[in-house]
């Protein structure tokens, strides 16, 4: 089912309570000229994320605020797919971090997996990070982007920038963590270019299918 393409002044709810997400999004979309409130501002409640594939989740998350807000709504679902973990923590990335969240706690739970596994050399700690996005109108219909970006996990985290585990990341090509890059360099995207980040890159996909250039 598709939606129709938005355009300049159009408005659009960021589904999302995470404040590193929503700076993202921020950041990609200062170019078209939306109109874009978060979930958080508008007071939204949080839905649980009960899905086992991103997909799942990215469609509770978008539909929920699409229809309690009765706007079109984007929402990212996302995580850390390690492949000496089997894909762990995959739709699980955010709760590894625990309650209230801490990613160094995350970041070491990670690492203490692929020190139990063996996972020593660097082409033992490749994964990826994955984003889905999904846009939902209040009718009930959607569109879901995928976009995946390959790396190394690394210890200790390196660098200050970004959020969530950024610091262990390191994407393939680079010699730098997403901790250790510039937001501008982490998106890597312009207009017509593929991007860095998985976030970027589904953005990309997204920018091309859903915006009116
Ligand atoms: P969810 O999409 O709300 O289930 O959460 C995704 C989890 O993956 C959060 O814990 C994020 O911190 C983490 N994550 C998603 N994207 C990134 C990223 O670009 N950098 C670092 N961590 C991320």
């Amino acid at each position: 089912m598709s939606i129709a393409k938005l355009r300049r002044g159009d408005r659009l709810v960021l589904a999302t309570h995470n404040a590193g997400k929503l700076k993202e999004f921020q950041e990609l979309f200062s170019p078209f000229g939306l109109e874009l409130v978060s979930a958080g501002e508008l007071g939204l409640p949080e839905p649980e994320e009960t899905g086992t594939t991103f997909a799942e989740n990215a469609r509770l998350k978008a539909h929920a605020a699409a229809s309690a807000a009765n706007m079109l709504a984007l929402s990212d679902d996302s995580g850390l797919c390690v492949d000496a973990l089997n894909g762990d923590p995959g739709v699980y990335t955010a709760d590894w971090a625990g309650v209230p969240r801490d990613f160094n706690v995350a970041m070491q739970r990670v690492e203490d997996a692929l020190q139990a596994a063996g996972a020593t050399a660097p082409e033992q700690r490749k994964g990826s990070f994955n984003a889905t996005l999904c846009l939902a109108h209040p009718d009930g219909r959607d569109v879901i982007y995928h976009g995946q970006c390959f790396g190394t996990l690394v210890w200790p985290p390196r660098g200050t920038q970004g959020h969530g585990y950024d610091p262990m990341f390191m994407p393939d090509g680079y010699e730098l963590t997403f901790g250790q890059m510039s937001p501008e360099m982490k998106h890597s995207w312009a207009p017509g270019q593929q991007g860095l980040s998985h976030r970027a890159r589904s953005f990309a996909k997204f920018v091309e299918n859903q915006i009116e250039q």
